[in-house]
């Protein structure tokens, strides 16, 4: 089994998500008593937070490039960026080293892509929805339209991940909007939703949203799973 390496903290409470999800991955798979070999590097999320509000994206890369270092170094066999918006800097880690970088919106396209879907909304940070790091790579890609929600929403977005979802705090009152927000998106020709937040899959989930939900969390984990698990034979089953 290959060991995955993780660059979490972005925050936390998504990052435990991965946690779970990746090694649940890995026991269906293998069997019962199975567990993924990881390495998680979790970051102080307001180190991070500060420079995106200065905007000091190359200083935030600096720190996930050493951060990806110290994976390589503890003997991981790939990179995963467990944050949507940090792949903005992207680049800046897979320079830093040569492990196999494990693209989130990768997972998120090749889901959308074999869905059939061509236009779909992409709920994320102001960051994610608004610059082209994500959106241009779906498109560019996997020949995939993103659309986003009105600017007063996306600020209502921006606000509930980053003054709730990443403080642990769930409101019902969040996901509310989370719902008209996705309603909107339908509306104006989308056919599915891309969770495009890490911390999204907190509110949204399919047994109470109606839609084709694209959750990066969930993709992006069973990628990394896909690659621990290249070369494993799957459990066979006791009679
Ligand atoms: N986890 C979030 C994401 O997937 C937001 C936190 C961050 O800015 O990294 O974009």
């Amino acid at each position: 089994m290959r060991t995955i390496g993780v660059i979490g903290g972005m925050s936390w409470e998504s990052s435990l998500v991965y946690y779970q999800l990746i090694n649940r991955g890995t026991r269906d798979r293998l069997g019962p008593l199975r567990s993924a070999r990881l390495l998680l590097d979790s970051l102080d999320f307001e180190d991070i937070a500060a420079l995106q509000r200065t905007g000091e994206w190359q200083h935030a890369g600096e720190l996930l490039a050493a951060s990806a270092c110290r994976l390589q170094a503890g003997g991981a066999d790939c990179v995963v960026l467990a944050t949507n918006t940090m792949h903005k800097v992207a680049d800046a880690i897979i320079a830093a080293t040569p492990l196999p970088f494990l693209h989130i919106a990768d997972a998120v396209g090749n889901a959308i892509r074999n869905a059939g879907m061509d236009c779909i909304l992409l709920l994320g940070t102001a960051f994610t929805m608004e610059q082209d790091f994500y959106r241009r790579r779906i498109a560019d890609r996997f020949g995939i339209q993103c659309i986003t929600p009105s600017a007063e929403r996306r600020q209502q977005v921006h606000r509930i991940i980053y003054d709730e979802l990443c403080a642990g705090a769930i409101h019902e009152a969040s996901r509310l909007t989370l719902l008209e927000t996705i309603a909107e998106g339908m509306a104006a020709g989308a056919t599915g939703v891309i969770l495009g937040c890490t911390e999204l899959t907190l509110l949204i989930q399919p047994d109470n949203c109606p839609v084709a939900l694209f959750d990066s969390t969930a993709l992006h984990a069973a990628a990394a799973v896909d690659f621990a698990l290249q070369d494993e034979t799957p459990a066979v089953p006791v009679h």
